[in-house]
């Protein structure tokens, strides 16, 4: 039973001929490198650096966002000291 091990590399072979065919590199913008900035507070991805800092960080958006995290904060900040002495009693 030689045969099925002299198939399985021209399988590979005639699968590297396919990828070589092309010699334009196509859908590059499907690869994605996963390094970048995320804004936790928007869920929003950024890959530049001064982007994600500087335009992002200045936008309506993300103001809101930060607002809302903060008074959230405030809130459960307040509510868990106030609420906390009530419960030890
Ligand atoms: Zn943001």
């Amino acid at each position: 039973m030689s045969f099925t091990e002299i198939e399985a590399p021209s399988l590979s072979l005639e699968q590297d001929k396919a990828v070589s065919e092309h010699s334009i590199p196509l859908g590059v913008e499907f690869v994605e490198p996963r390094t970048g900035f995320y804004c936790k507070l928007c869920g929003l991805f950024y890959t530049n650096e001064d982007t994600a800092k500087t335009t992002h960080c200045r936008s309506t958006v993300h103001y809101r966002n930060l607002q809302k995290y903060l008074s959230q904060l405030a809130e459960n900040g307040l509510s868990s000291v106030l609420t906390e002495p009530s419960v030890a009693h």
